[in-house]
């Protein structure tokens, strides 16, 4: 089923993130990880991309057997490091598959200063339009409510966001952020821009100290003094850091469903324990507001 439609009818969506395994051999666990997460409902699943390609075959493997399972999947896609030729490849053996969503991506740019895009994508939005051009597909991408990295500013990115949905994405999925009152004030700009379609909030449930580290680097993300407060007392203690996060996570999900978001993505990081945790905490609230 296509997420556009399961937006139609929802008021809230709960949905889930995979990644896919960098060896084959770590397949068998990520579908069993995919296993539980199904156990809990939701709405769809979706399934990340490695930027240049590399993992995309366990991409559409992870996203076919969700199908099978009867979960909604969607398939990550990223084109600055590909040719159009290699996009086509994958958006048509995802149409042979039966998955009708896809997130398109522009991709992370590569370290490697010699590194030289193929040039046939420069930005998402180039994708987007592409990959509605070969299919009846629903299509979502990503979105910053601290804006993206390489932006000039939250405005321009906001300017550029709008050329992507113009474009043709159906919906947004936003990047991990710690303080609610960031989403907020994006959407109230996103919906001055003209930006109308749903935006789903990505929440990371930081499970130990190190792995936040490299995620902040990677977003620029906010950190709240309460939430740098338990990772510095916590840090260091992964079970204790483990239940902490899991806390914050929470709390975080039952403001954002209190203030009506139309959609809560957990970015479960192939840990569904901790997405079980978390679901535990707020089943009533979802049932209450789905
Ligand atoms: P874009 O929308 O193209 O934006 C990139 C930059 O270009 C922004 O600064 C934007 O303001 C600017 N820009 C856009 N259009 C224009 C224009 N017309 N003119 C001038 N500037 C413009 N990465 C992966 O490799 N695999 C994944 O599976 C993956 N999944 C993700 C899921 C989510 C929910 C999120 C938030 C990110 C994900 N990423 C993934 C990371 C993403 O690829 C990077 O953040 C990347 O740097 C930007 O991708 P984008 O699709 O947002 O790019």
């Amino acid at each position: 089923m296509k997420i556009s439609e399961i937006l139609a009818k929802r008021r809230l969506t709960l949905s889930f993130e995979v990644f896919p395994p960098k060896e084959d051999s770590g397949l068998d666990s990520v579908m069993s990880c995919t296993d539980e997460l199904a156990r809990h409902g939701p709405d769809f699943v979706s399934v990340t991309y490695g930027a240049g390609g590399g993992t995309s075959s366990n991409t559409v493997k992870i996203a076919s057997h969700l199908l099978d399972s009867g979960v909604t999947p969607i398939a990550h896609l990223t084109c600055l490091s590909s040719t159009k030729g290699e996009v086509h490849r994958i958006v048509d053996e995802l149409k042979g598959r039966g998955i009708v969503n896809v997130l398109a991506l522009r991709g992370d740019r590569p370290k490697d200063p010699a590194f030289v895009p193929p040039g046939d994508y420069r930005y998402a939005s180039d994708l987007v339009a592409d990959v509605k051009s070969r299919g009846d597909f629903c299509v979502g991408g990503a979105c910053y409510p601290e804006g993206h990295p390489e932006s000039g500013s939250k405005d321009a990115d906001l300017d550029n966001l709008r050329r992507k949905v113009d474009a043709g994405c159906d919906f947004l999925t936003t990047q991990m952020f710690f303080d609610n009152n960031m989403l907020y004030s994006f959407l109230y700009r996103a919906q001055a821009k003209g930006i109308t379609v749903p935006v789903l909030a990505g929440i990371m449930p930081v499970s130990n100290g190190s792995q936040l580290k490299r995620m902040v680097a990677l977003s620029n993300a906010y950190l709240p003094p309460k939430f740098l407060a338990l990772v510095d007392r916590f840090g260091d203690k992964p079970e204790a850091m483990k239940q902490a996060g899991i806390a914050y996570a929470t709390e975080q999900i039952i403001d954002l469903v209190a203030n009506g978001v139309r959609g809560i993505h957990i970015y479960a990081m192939n840990k569904s324990d901790v997405v079980s945790r978390i679901v535990g905490n707020v089943s009533e609230i979802l049932a209450e507001a789905r």
